[in-house]
C-alpha cells in the first residue's frame, strides 16, 4: 500500500492513518509528527519550522522535500507507506513523483477526506494530543480512558499550540489556496479517491477500506 491523505486540518488524516498503517502493516509517515519531534528536540529544523507551525503557515517545500526523502529511503517504507500532511503544495507533489518513480511495487494511491470548514473548527477545538507519542483523542468522540492521561504511554495530554482559533484560521486558509490544488492535480491523473470523513470514526474507516479495495 502506498497513500496519500489529503483533508482540511482536522479532518481525521491522522486518526485513519494510523488505524490503516497497523491493518495493512506499512508506516504511518506524519509530516506534522516529525516537525513536532525536531522541534521538541530543538534541532535546526524545529527552530526554523516552529514559529511557521505555530501562526498556521507552511514549513517551505525544499526543507519538506528533503525531510519526505530521508524518510522514504528507509527500509521500511520501502514495501508501502501511509503519508499523512505531505504533499501539501503542487510543488512536493510534483517532487514527491521523482522520489518514489523508481520504487518496485504499486502505484501511488490518493484519498481525499471531505470535511466542511464549519466542522474542522468544532473538531480542534476539542482535540487534545499526546505530546509523547503523538496519540490523539477528541475530548466527545474519542476520548482517553483516564481523563487527560494517554491510553499508550501515560503522559499528560494537552492542545497543540497552534490548534487555537487564530492558527486554525490560517492553516484552512492555506489548505484551500495550496493543498486543494495538490486534489486536482491527482484528479487529472485519475489517482484520486473521495471519501465522506463525517460521521463515527469507525464508519469513515469502513468507508476508506471500501474505496481502495
Ligand atoms: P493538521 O493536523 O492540522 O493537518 P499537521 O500535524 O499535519 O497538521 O501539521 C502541523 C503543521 O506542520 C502545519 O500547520 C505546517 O505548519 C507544518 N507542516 C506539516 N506538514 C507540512 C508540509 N507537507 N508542508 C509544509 N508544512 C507542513
Ligand atoms: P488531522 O490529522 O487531519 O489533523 P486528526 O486525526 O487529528 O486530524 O483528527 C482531528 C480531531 O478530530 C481529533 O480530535 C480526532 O480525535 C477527531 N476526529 C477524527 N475523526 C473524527 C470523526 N470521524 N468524527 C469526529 N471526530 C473525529
Ligand atoms: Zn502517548
Amino acid at each position: 500500500m502506498k497513500l496519500i491523505f489529503i483533508g482540511p486540518p482536522g479532518s481525521g488524516k491522522g486518526t485513519q492513518a494510523q488505524q490503516l498503517a497497523a491493518r495493512h502493516g506499512v508506516p504511518h509517515i506524519s509530516t506534522g509528527d516529525m516537525l513536532r519531534e525536531a522541534v521538541a528536540d530543538g534541532t535546526e529544523l524545529g527552530k526554523k519550522a516552529a514559529p511557521i507551525m505555530a501562526a498556521g503557515g507552511l514549513v517551505p517545500d525544499d526543507l519538506m522535500i528533503g525531510i519526505i526523502k530521508d524518510r522514504l529511503s528507509r527500509d521500511d517504507a520501502h514495501k508501502g507507506f501511509i503519508l499523512d500532511g505531505f504533499p501539501r503544495t503542487v510543488e512536493q507533489a510534483e517532487k514527491l513523483e521523482g522520489i518514489v518513480a523508481g520504487n518496485e511495487g504499486e502505484k501511488l494511491k490518493v484519498l481525499q477526506l471531505l470535511v466542511p470548514d464549519e466542522a474542522i473548527v468544532k473538531r480542534i477545538a476539542l482535540r487534545r494530543s499526546c505530546p509523547q507519542c503523538g496519540a490523539v483523542y477528541h475530548l466527545e468522540h474519542n476520548p482517553p480512558t483516564k481523563d487527560n492521561v494517554c491510553d499508550r504511554c501515560g503522559a499528560g495530554l494537552i492542545a497543540r499550540p497552534d490548534d487555537n482559533e487564530s492558527a486554525v484560521r490560517k492553516r484552512l486558509e492555506a489548505f484551500h489556496r495550496q493543498t486543494l490544488p495538490v486534489a486536482t492535480y491527482y484528479k487529472s491523473k485519475s489517482a484520486l479517491r473521495e471519501v465522506d470523513g463525517q460521521g463515527p470514526i469507525d464508519e469513515v474507516f469502513e468507508r476508506i477500506e471500501k474505496s481502495l479495495a
